[in-house]
């Protein structure tokens, strides 16, 4: 069958749930039998978010190949099962550098290099090439970054339009717009959609649907009225008002509005009857939890809603697996008290702690704290890569007694390096793209809380880390209890640590969190909830109820 291409801009302001709604469309196409890839395109010059601050662009994505990419990925990893590589994201900044690169080389000697076409034909080039990664690809989403409007996007768009233009019949373009609603009037206003979309005809891209992203359903004189101004058919506008319980609400209320039906029509696809009964299985448990489990964040990021995006959400699927409703308290690391008693006091009403990834020095100490406070009160405890150092060097600094026990990334001339750096990143100068990135097979050790979980001998987790537990000091540290549960294949290098005796104290060198599924919650994430729900049981009694 050949390839069709949608594509996805957004208009009016940002922020609307573009991937969101571009994985949930992707679902949906899966769920009519089709075979799916996902690309985004991001219009910043970075090479790729890596060396951005959180604060800036959110969570740094990774996939197998160690490709660091945008947070959207994420959202196209939970709920669709398009593969997903280095060739799912391309910036401006990587598209920019093949082609200064071709130029230096002579590619193209004699020719003036310009954004049209050498950069609208390699953006081109990028979706073709998504849509080869895999064998019988039946639908290729491509997601533009930015809001239409924006200068830094316009090479995108245009290149989208020479697409649709040479591939006419095999594409199709949606916009989604917002359409607010205005209180003081009492009105819905759909001027800025109608200026959106003239923006893009200008550009000559004519979307073919108008996702509506609204905080109440539309009247039909609104509908009628976009349909209108917006030159789409009435059946094409389709509102995606904000959902009551849960973001995988999304692809269950875009499909009651018939959009896959539609997209099928226009691009001449089959159109069997799609089963959504797993997704509205989730939002039956969401809707009637059990029980609530409160978990305490730890990190330096933590007010910022996408910096721990795939953290949350696989504690949410953790909690999901039990039946439970997940409500999380972030606590700023830097502003921890470091005394026992009131670090306790102030991390209280949690029935466990997550310290997440994280680079650079501010909020150690908290974090150091705050795993001694689990370790030594029995709390469940689990470390994310900079979260397994912590609960390494805190181990090291109060059970082995060696107080300034240190990471090299905070103490380059620390007595004693319990976290460091291995030879082959000793000599790194660029810090785009050079840290221990991607898949990497990991032994486990039987009989460990990582096992349980897992229930197999190897795991595959992805990596995004510099730094490595020093195995210097893992004779010592393995006699007073700390356990390596998981160590690189092949090498010894320390992936996972435990405390002996401890009901769940795991830190893990990876990140799980990548690898999470509403359908198919992660057995780390899964445990550590379960592990939570039983401590909880212990301090309350079994008398926690639903709110
Ligand atoms: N800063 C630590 C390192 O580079 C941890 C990184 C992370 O948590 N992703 O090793």
């Amino acid at each position: 069958m050949q390839t069709k291409y949608i594509f996805i801009t957004g208009g009016v302001c940002s922020s609307l749930g573009k991937g969101l709604t571009a994985a949930a469309i992707g679902l949906l196409l899966e769920k009519k039998g089709l075979k799916i890839a996902m690309l985004k395109l991001d219009p910043y010059l970075n090479v790729d978010p890596g060396t951005m601050s959180p604060f800036q662009h959110g969570e740094v994505y990774v996939t197998d190949d160690g490709a660091e990419t945008d947070l959207d990925l994420g959202h196209y990893y939970r709920y669709t099962n398009s593969f997903l590589s280095r060739a799912s994201n391309a910036t401006s900044g990587q598209i920019y550098n093949t082609v200064i690169k071709r130029e230096r080389h002579g590619d193209y000697l004699g020719k003036t290099v310009q954004v049209i076409p050498h950069i609208t034909d390699e953006i081109k080039q990028r979706i073709y090439q998504c849509g080869k990664q895999q064998e019988n690809i039946d639908v290729v989403l491509v997601e533009i970054g930015g809001t239409v409007g924006d200068i830094e996007s316009l090479p995108f768009l245009e290149a989208i339009r020479q697409f649709t233009y040479e591939n006419r019949p095999h594409c199709l373009n949606i916009h989604l717009t917002y359409v607010p609603y205005l209180k003081a009037a009492g009105e819905v206003k759909t001027k800025p959609s109608q200026h959106s979309v003239q923006i893009l005809r200008e550009i000559g891209i004519f979307p073919d649907i108008i996702v509506c992203r609204c905080e109440f359903s539309l009247s039909e004189e609104v509908k009628d009225k976009i349909s209108l101004f917006c030159n789409v058919n009435r059946r094409a506008v389709i509102e995606e008002v904000d959902v009551e319980h849960s973001i995988y609400e999304v692809p269950i209320k875009l499909h009651d509005e018939g959009i896959d039906a539609l997209i099928c029509e226009l691009l001449h696809l089959p159109s069997p009857p799609v089963d959504l009964r797993e997704w509205e299985t989730i939002i039956e448990t969401i809707r009637h939890p059990k029980g609530t489990i409160t978990v305490g964040i730890v990190g330096k990021y933590v007010q910022h809603q996408d910096a721990y995006k795939s953290v949350f959400e696989s504690l949410i699927h953790g909690a999901l697996a039990a039946g439970y409703k997940l409500q999380i308290k972030r606590f700023e690391a830097d502003k921890l008290p470091l005394d026992s008693q009131q670090l306790s006091k102030a991390l209280e009403g949690c029935d466990g702690y997550l310290v997440p990834g994280g680079f650079g020095e501010r909020g150690w100490l908290g974090k150091i704290h705050t795993a001694k406070l689990c370790r030594e009160k029995n709390i469940p405890y689990f470390g994310i890569c900079l979260g397994m150092q912590v609960l390494a060097v805190e181990f090291a600094r109060h059970v082995l007694g060696l107080d300034d026990a240190n990471s090299t990334e905070f103490d380059v001339d620390t007595k004693h390096p319990i976290i460091s750096l291995l030879s082959e990143q000793r000599g790194v100068q660029d810090l785009g793209g050079t840290m221990r990135l991607g898949a990497y097979t990991c032994d486990l050790k039987p009989s460990t809380k990582a096992y349980q979980a897992y229930k197999r001998d190897q795991i595959s987790e992805r990596h995004r880390h510099r730094y490595e537990f020093n195995n210097a000091y893992k004779e010592a540290m393995e006699k007073a209890g700390f356990i390596i549960a998981g160590t690189l294949k092949g090498e010894n290098l320390c992936e996972i640590a435990e405390i002996k005796g401890h009901p769940w104290m795991v830190g893990v060198q990876f990140h799980p969190e990548f690898k999470s599924k509403p359908t198919d919650p992660h057995p780390l994430f899964r445990d550590f909830i379960q592990a939570m729900i039983t401590h909880q049981e212990k301090v309350h009694g079994n008398t926690q109820s639903a709110e």
